[in-house]
């Protein structure tokens, strides 16, 4: 599995210098002003769980070996991604977390957020 190293806050979000609509996935164009000033910022990496489901037996093609568990995740700049939660169990609705790598891509959260 390819772990990131970075110090940084793993979840990349493209920002329009413009009017500020962010979105969680490359863009060239806002889709709310039409700009093509885009900048790419790091998010902090925290928000609060939307939805979360167990995969117990990942697809044959998938990176990642079961069980996991795939969390809908709002962060604090508005915008929803999907990763994976560190521990293989359900994560309750509306519970603080921190994404605090990467692997393969995908942001990894953990529920133990500082204050
Ligand atoms: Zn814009």
């Amino acid at each position: 599995m390819k772990k990131s190293n970075s110090s940084l806050p793993p979840i990349a979000l493209w920002v329009c210098s413009q009017c500020g609509n962010t979105e969680p996935t490359k863009t060239i164009i806002c889709a709310s002003c039409k700009s093509q000033e885009i900048e790419i910022k790091r998010s902090k990496g925290l928000g609060s769980v939307v939805a979360s489901t167990i995969i117990r037996r990942p697809s044959a093609a998938c990176l990642f070996e079961g069980p996991v568990c795939l969390c809908v995740v709002k962060l604090d700049e508005k915008v929803v991604v999907s990763g994976h939660f560190h521990e293989s169990r359900l994560i309750e609705t509306g519970t603080r977390v921190r994404a605090f790598e990467t692997q393969n891509d995908v942001p990894i959260f953990t529920d133990t957020v500082k204050k």
